[in-house]
Order: structure tokens, then sequence, then C-alpha cells
């Protein structure tokens, strides 16, 4: 039977050499479907074995590569395992090494031939030896690919061998030269920006010949990363532009003023212009898609109120979309208050709500009788339909994950999309994240806010910081204090928190109102909690996370957060948040006992700053890029070399480019261009 050979690259792994059906299938679970993808599946880490260590200098302990020949090879049988023991010498001296269970290795050590040896060199009972090390077999007609170079070390999987990888990946990137595609980027442009070939800089990144090679071979697919990311998202862009249309909401403007002039406060410069972005995007009939950042705080809120009310003002509907049930109540309330002058009819829906309430309120916007549905992921069920929805506000989008998409989104007429999010991060690196996002920055807090001095506090000055808050709790303010969980199923957690409330309740804090609030409550509970809280009849809540959240008292000036080191610098912030929301003065203690330097580091970030752009920069160098840019719909991570924090410069380059090739129109007509829509063609990105 004749094998076909593989000659292009998104044909089937198993009729690759050294791949067959058993690995190919392996290889399917690390995602690698084609060659193509092998290709990409780049190492984990390198590790430099290129430097050969004389075995007369060994040290105990140490990583070393060894060559030498081989002196002797036996066989030893032992009660339950066969053991292969090699002497190999170099012009210093002689060095044992040992495997176990490989019988078949002692055919392969013959005398005399030369070998290299990768592994710890021993120290025992006055010799040295190597336990089952890497080794490698010279013969002068192969290079030597797991020692004595930089050498990759593959992300595995069952079923997949180090060795066998690095075997296939030297084959492809060194003899298929038909797997290596032709450049996608014309030679000068290219040269101007100093970036080496692809092919060679795929050969490079799986068997770099040095670490400066590395790093040029590196830059260059980073690079070709951002660019094929950027060049698709802004074609999305325009197809949303150009192929959906959506309602124009033709109130939006006069909306603007009269909706500004009844609110309870003045406008900051930040929603102002937030809000006229908004404005002349969704009177408009080309579907929005805008971002709102703003720090918590900040006041985004009145900008979704503005946007929804346009909506309703225009004779169509609008849907605002909250992570938890706390802040669906809380938008109900606050929108309930500022409709009031214009007579906006209004709902709120969320899981909670009873059936009865829920099919007449389904009914209501099925015929278009009411505008605007508050809620949770409530909305996103099958049977929840609208007349003509004209606008979907979705809140703390970071508490739906990276791009989640929202199937209020899926009809006919598009509705205008405005998403909101308290995660700012600086704006090149949104333009990656929230590429297909306009974005709106509301920076800076409404005036007359008092900046919250935070602490970083002992255990054993626990005592003494609630009595400093007894006092401030006589004088009518409030207090937080959180028990965070890590998950909101830890059963542990919940019960220290249960605990301490209990204690404190009875202890610390007798002569005081004491409430708690957790996420395995039921809704109805939690909410009245809540109330109660809101109305000052509640001096302290005792809460786990869900009050990380939007929740909104500007008499709380007092915030304490247990195990602060067990959190990420935006949740900590997110948290803080809930003070300094009024005009006194607000402080927030964070109770922690950080083991790692890094963990010392973000309390002491959080003492410092308050400001939540710094905040997320330097979030985003502790926590590095995995958890961050998140997925894409496919699940694959958005980038697989590229980190768009610590290479923004490349990513900058990478968008402008993007943005001239896509306006050149060569993408459609060819041209110089013709070899990067051909690629992409071949191996669309699906973002
Ligand atoms: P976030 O951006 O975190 O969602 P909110 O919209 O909840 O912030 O606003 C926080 C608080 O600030 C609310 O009590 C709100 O009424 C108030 N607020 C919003 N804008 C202003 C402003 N321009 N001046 C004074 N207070 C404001
Ligand atoms: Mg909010």
């Amino acid at each position: 039977m004749k094998i076909p050979s593989v000659s292009r690259p998104e044909l089937g792994l198993r009729y690759v050499k050294g791949i067959g059906p058993k690995r190919a299938e392996s290889l399917e679970k690390v995602g690698v479907r084609s060659l193509h993808d092998l290709l990409l599946y780049f190492p984990r880490r390198y590790e430099d074995r290129s430097t050969f260590k004389k075995i007369a200098h060994l040290s105990p302990g140490d990583m070393v590569t060894v060559k030498g020949r081989v002196l002797s090879a036996v066989m030893k049988r032992l009660r339950r395992t066969v053991l292969v023991e090699i002497v190999i010498g170099d012009e210093t001296g002689m060095l044992p090494a040992v495997w176990f269970n490989q019988p078949y290795l002692k055919n392969q050590f013959l005398p005399d031939r030369e070998i290299i040896l990768y592994g710890k060199a021993d120290y025992h009972q006055g010799r040295f030896q190597l336990n089952s090390p890497e080794y490698e077999i010279l013969d002068s007609r192969d290079a030597s690919i797991h020692t004595g170079r930089i050498t990759p070390i593959y992300p595995l999987t069952n079923g997949l061998y180090q060795k066998s990888m690095r075997s296939v990946l030297y084959d492809v990137t060194h003899n298929r030269r038909e797997a290596m595609l032709d450049d996608f980027l014309p030679d000068d442009f290219r040269q101007r920006l100093g970036l080496s070939e692809r092919c060679s800089a795929l050969r490079e990144i799986h068997f770099p010949a040095s670490s400066e090679s590395l790093e040029s071979a590196r830059r260059r697919l980073v690079f070709d990363e951002f660019l094929l990311f950027e060049v698709t998202l802004l074609q999305k862009i325009r197809l949303m532009k150009t192929r959906f249309r959506s309602h124009g909401l033709e109130k939006a403007e006069a909306f603007l003023s009269e909706f500004s002039q009844s609110l309870p406060f003045v406008l900051t410069e930040g929603q102002r212009s937030a809000m006229k972005e908004i404005a002349s995007d969704i009177c408009k009939q080309i579907p929005m898609n805008r971002l709102v950042m703003g720090d918590v705080g900040s006041g985004k809120t009145a900008a979704a109120a503005y946007a929804l009310g346009a909506a309703a003002r225009s004779g169509l509907q609008g849907a605002l979309l909250v992570p938890t049930e706390v802040l669906a109540n809380q938008h109900y309330e606050t929108l309930m208050r500022l409709y009031q002058p214009f007579g906006i009819s209004l709902r709120l829906l969320t899981s909670s709500t009873e059936r009865k309430l829920r099919e007449k309120i389904l009914g209501e916007f099925k015929e278009g009788r009411t505008s605007c549905l508050v809620g949770t992921h409530a909305l996103l069920q099958e049977d929840v339909e609208f007349k003509a929805l004209g606008l979907v506000v979705i809140d703390e989008q970071h508490k739906f994950g990276v791009h989640q998409r929202c199937k209020l989104l899926d009809r006919p007429i598009r509705p205008h999309q405005l998403v909101m999010t308290a995660t700012p991060i600086p704006r090149t690196l949104a333009l990656t994240v929230y590429g297909d996002l306009d974005i709106s920055t509301i920076r800076g807090l409404p005036s007359g806010r008092r900046p919250v001095k935070t602490y970083w506090i002992a255990r054993a000055k626990q005592a003494r910081v609630y009595e400093h808050m007894a006092e401030k709790l006589c004088s009518g303010e409030q207090a937080y204090l959180i028990f965070p969980l890590v998950e909101e199923t830890e059963k542990v957690d919940l019960l220290a928190a249960v605990q301490e409330f209990e204690k404190l309740r009875k202890g610390m804090f007798k002569d005081f109102k004491v409430g708690l609030v957790h996420g395995k409550m039921p809704g109805p509970e939690r909410d009245a909690v809540m109330k109660s809280f809101k109305a000052q009849e509640i001096q302290v809540l005792v809460a786990t996370t869900v009050i990380e959240v939007g929740v909104d008292n500007p008499n709380a000036t007092m915030l304490v957060i247990e195990n602060a080191e067990r959190f990420g610098l935006s949740q900590l912030h997110q948290m803080r948040g809930r003070i300094g929301r009024g005009s006194k003065d607000s402080e927030c203690f964070l109770f922690g006992e950080p083991q790692t330097e890094e963990g010392k580091k973000r309390l002491r970030i959080m003492t410092r700053t308050q400001d939540g752009f710094e905040i997320a920069e330097e979030d985003l160098k502790l926590r590095g890029p995995g958890d961050f840019w998140g997925t894409r719909q496919s699940g694959e991570p958005l980038f697989r070399l590229a980190d768009p924090a610590r290479d923004q410069p490349l990513l900058t380059e990478a968008r402008g480019a993007a943005r001239r090739i896509v306006d050149s129109g060569q993408l459609k007509t060819g041209g110089e261009w013709e070899s990067l829509k051909n690629y992409l063609d071949q191996f669309p990105i699906r973002y």
C-alpha cells in the first residue's frame, strides 16, 4: 500500500513520519490536528544543554550535559526490575549511568559509540552517577536535537514524549519545505521592521541555534500573532458595520440633555463625554459596540441609564444584564428613581422572580407594553422575547468572562450594545482584548469623594481596629466585614465566615446590629439584609464576596477584608470600591499575612494607590497574561507566544500595519499582501 505523502500542511497528521494513528490521537487532545498546528505547537520552555561538562568537573546535584564514549554496558536482572548500567568516559574521567526497566537500551549503547547524556549528577558513596538521564547517540548523519544544544521542552499529554515530539518537529521544521509555506510578509516590509523570515523563525523557535536567534524568532512570531489577530478583528468590525442594521434611536440626542438635567448631581467630565459618544452612536442605524471603562464608583450607571432611557424614549425596548441578583435589584431601584420624571416603564427579572409574575413580565415585553428590563442571566432564557429590542447593556462585563457572546444580540435588527467594566486597563491593551469594541473611558471620580485610607494590618492588631471601628459606628457610620470565599462553594470558608459572624455579633459588636449575607443564602433573604443595611437599620454587614460587585451605600465608611492575601489586586480594589462613596472619610483594613513576596507586594500596592488604572497595570504585571487575556471561542488561548502587556511595542506596530493593510483593500484584490490573504483563508483565526 502506498502511503500518501503529506504535501499540504492542512492534511492529517497520522501520515507524518514518526506520528502514526496513536500519536495523532494524543496530539489531537492538545488541539494539534494538522501539520500547521504542529508547527505552532511551541515549546513550553528551553533547557540550555549546549555546554558540555567535563566528567572531572562535576559537582553534586548539578544538571549536566556530558559527552563521552561508551566504555561498557551491562544488563542486570534484579528481583523486580531490569537495570542497564553503562560507563562512559571523556578525556578527564569515567561516569556511570543507569536506566531501569528499559532492557532494549543495552543494544543501543554499543562500546565506543559517542553519546551525550543529560541529567542530574547524583553523588553517592564517593562517586558520581546519572540516574535515567536523557541520552542521545551521536551519529555523524544526524544533528543532535535532544542534548548538546538549547533544547526545546514541549507541553505533553498522555501518549506524547519529549523525544518523539522533538524528532517529529525537527523533521517537520528542517526536512519538509512544503510544510513551511511562503512568508506572508513582503520582504521590504519585513526588513524595514527588522523581522526575520517566518520559516527560519519557526525553525529557530523549536530548535534555536543560540539565545539571540531564539529571541529574534520569538519577535517575528509574536508580530505575526498580533498581525493576524488585528487583521481578523478589523475585518470583523467592518463586516459588523456594513452587514448589520440597528434601529436608530431618534430621541437619543434630545434625551441626553433632558436626562442630564434631571439627575440629582452634576455629571463629571468623563461621564459627560462617554454619554456624548454613546448618543452619537445610537442615533445611527449602525450597531453600536461600545465599552465604557471606568473605575469603581466612577458613575457608569448613569451612562447605562441614559442609553436605556434613550431607547425607551425612542419607542423601543432596552435590556440591562448584570451578573448578580443583588446588583440587579440595586440597578432596578436606581433606574426606578431616575426614570420617575419620564414615566419610563421598568421591570426586574431574575431567577427568583415567581413564575406567575415572570409570565406576566414576558408577556409585556413580547407585546411591547413595557420598555426596560433589568435582570441577571434569567434574561438569556429562550422564552424571553422582545417586540423591538433597541439596546442591550451588559454591566460588570468582566464578571461574565472575556467576551461571552450575548444571545440578546442575535436578532434580525441588531440591538446597540453597551458593555461596562470596572477593570480598566491601559488603552493599547484594551484595544486588543476588547478589539471589536469602541472604548469610552471615564477617568476620575465624582468630585467631593474623599480618598480611602488603606491599611495592611497584622492579625495581632485586629482587636484595636475593631475598637476603633466601634467608635465610628457609634457616630452613625457603617462598616463592611468581608470574609471572602475563594469559590462560592467553599464550605470551610463559609463556615468560618458564619462562625466569625456569630462571634462578632455576640462579642466585639454586641451593641450594634450585625447582618450577614453570603452566596448560599436564598435571594430574597439576602436582599432583605442588603436593604436594611442600606436603610441603616444594620450597622455592620458581614459578607462573603457577594458584595464585591456594584453595591452602593454611601454611608458605609469602613471595610475590613479578612484573608486579604488570598485575593488578586483587581478583586481587592473592587471590594474596596464599596466605600469612599460618600462625603465622609473612609478606611479600609486589610487583614492578611501573605507568605509570598508577590502577596506582600499586592497588599503594599493597595495601601499605596487607589487608581484603578494603575492597579490594573500592576495586576497585569504580577499575574502574567494567562488569566487575563482569556481564551477565544474555540477555547484556545488568544495568543500562544505573545504577551500583550510585555510586547506592547510590537502590538502597536502590528495594529498600525493591520489598519493600513485592511484600508488598502489588498486583502480583496491581492497585490503584495496576497500571501497574507491566502494564509488567512487557509488558517482563519476564530475570535
Ligand atoms: P460604578 O461606576 O462603580 O458603577 P455607580 O454608577 O454605582 O458607579 O456610582 C457610584 C455612586 O456615585 C452612586 O451613588 C451614584 O449615584 C454616584 N454618582 C454618580 N455620578 C455622580 C456624579 N457625577 N456626582 C456625584 N455622584 C455621582
Ligand atoms: Mg456599577
